[in-house]
């Protein structure tokens, strides 16, 4: 099971199958599929209601009384006190005979406060416009939601949920909804009738599910469960070296996936000696998107294609997926958890955007020592991206690119020639007028000279040509194909800039 490559592995816990059951039916958990020497088991049931131990063995039980779905941990120690954690999900159905509801109670779950009469519900988002809930006992019934968002006219809270001028709706709006909550393929929801409100900032949908349960969100949900079921595909892989480079606030792993050939990733001494390309993503709550990018990045790194194979012998790959977990399990729009912004939050000196910090967010502070450290303090860095979406209201794909010399490297002439409109049509390359230098590009410009970097936004709203800017919904498949141009981009650039300085 473990592989050189992964030698720091010792132990491995396997907390087993996700499961599906209806609420009050008995859940069976079972460990047995963990590896080490003398192995003790602690099962957390549900891990949202703070870290505890529930049980202890290699199999147990427990009852969900309330539906909704629980992410339930497995921790694992060996007699030399190595520890090893792994979770799965219960989705916990509303029995049958309870008849149809909506419900909010699981990672990244949240619709407001919910009135339900008859087949109808309406939702007034308080806390968060990124709504996201299930039905239940649904299909085949006419359902009606009318969900009030936040706007131009409704001032955020001040708390750690929201920013302003984010909003979800816009008279192109269009819903996504799938079967199942870590396995379902998110789709467009065809086939219902929206109704956007512009002065009252609501939207209402019309439409039978022919699916129960029935996921429907405003946009593609991306949680570290979605996270952590790519990264077991893809993690025992030759030219895959995975770590824990840090933990969130509520202490959430935070990975780095490092892609490079076999042999090179043997030896992480040698690391600083190749050219290094970056890519960060989900440094905020919504922008669920930047999931889906990265492994349409890294399915495409670790394929046979010949431009794949020429990236991993010539380039080392660091890509960390999601940097903000905490906020891809809550309904948070776009913080961490003690409210800080992260994306504003790479120097602390920066006081230009009212969200600042005495001291970097343990998220940033991950990414910023793994980037600073093995990599000869970062002068290997060639590129580095940092990946968002912009909310489901605006269409389209912008490659923003911060003021500096960066600007005349031959790399960054050569990629900006990639996202030419003759070869990418629904991507805009454009300067970027923010100058924060607690931004993520800004900082590593200035910690890695030589190096260049760009943000991609991909907008939640979908993207295409300016005649059919929606063409391509914003939905995985899509955007892993985001992932793959972008990184074939990298490495078109990267050999062009080469053959150019030689
Ligand atoms: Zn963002």
């Amino acid at each position: 099971m473990v592989k050189p490559g992964n030698d720091q592995i010792r132990i491995f816990a396997n907390a087993g199958p996700d499961m599906r059951l209806y609420a009050c039916e008995e859940a069976l958990f079972d460990g047995s599929a963990s590896s080490g020497n003398g192995l003790r088991y602690c099962w957390d049931f549900d891990e949202s209601d703070s870290t505890q131990n529930d049980a202890f063995g290699k199999t147990a039980a427990h009852i969900y009384r309330r539906s909704g779905g629980y992410v339930a941990r497995l921790t694992v120690l060996d007699e030399e006190r190595n520890v090893s954690a792994d979770s799965c999900f219960a989705e916990v159905l509303t029995p049958p005979s309870r008849g149809l509801t909506l419900l909010d109670r699981f990672p990244k779950g949240y619709m407001g406060q919910v009135h339900q009469s008859g087949n109808r519900f309406t939702c007034h988002l308080i806390e968060s416009a990124a709504w996201y809930g299930r039905l239940d006992n649904c299909a085949g019934k006419e359902i009606t939601l009318e969900i009030f968002g936040f706007g131009k006219h409704v001032p955020p809270p001040p708390s750690i949920t929201t920013a302003a001028g984010d909003r979800t709706f816009s008279k192109g709006f269009r819903a996504v909804w799938t079967d199942s909550y870590v396995d379902g393929d998110w789709r467009v929801l065809e086939n219902a009738e929206y109704r956007y409100d512009a002065d009252r900032e609501s939207m209402e949908i019309a439409f039978t599910p022919t699916r129960d349960p029935f996921y429907i969100a405003w946009s593609i949900i991306y949680t570290p469960q979605h996270l952590q079921r790519y990264l077991g595909r893809i993690y025992l892989m030759d030219c895959v070296r995975m770590e824990r480079i840090g933990n969130s606030v509520e202490e959430r792993p935070i990975f780095r996936v490092t892609i490079g050939s076999p042999d090179f990733l043997q030896k992480k001494e040698a690391w600083p000696e190749r050219p290094a390309v970056w890519l960060v993503a989900q440094q905020h709550g919504y922008e669920m998107g930047g999931g889906a990018v990265c492994e349409g990045i890294m399915d495409f790194l670790l394929s046979d294609d010949p431009v794949a194979e020429r990236a991993r012998k010539e380039l080392v790959w660091h890509i960390v997926p999601m940097v903000n977990p905490d906020a891809a399990s809550h309904p948070w729009f776009r913080y961490n958890a003690h409210g800080i912004d992260l994306n504003r939050n790479w120097d602390l000196s920066d006081n230009g955007s009212g969200h600042d910090a005495d001291v970097p967010e343990p998220e940033v502070r991950a990414v910023k020592e793994a980037i600073s450290a093995g990599v000869n303090g970062g002068r290997s860095i060639i590129a580095a991206f940092d990946i968002h979406n912009y909310p489901a209201s605006v269409t389209g794909i912008e490659l923003l690119i911060p003021p500096g010399p960066h600007m005349q490297t031959q790399l960054s002439q050569h990629l900006l020639r990639q996202f030419d409109a003759s070869k990418y049509p629904h991507a805009v390359a454009k300067a970027n007028s923010a100058r924060d230098p607690g931004m993520f590009c800004n900082w590593l410009l200035s910690a890695c000279p030589g190096a260049c970097a760009f943000t991609l936004e991909v907008a939640l709203g979908g993207f295409g040509p300016p005649r059919n800017p929606r063409k391509y919904p914003a939905i995985p498949e899509n955007l892993r194909s985001v992932g793959e141009f972008l990184a074939r981009a990298i490495v078109t650039a990267q050999q062009s800039a080469g053959g150019a300085t030689r």
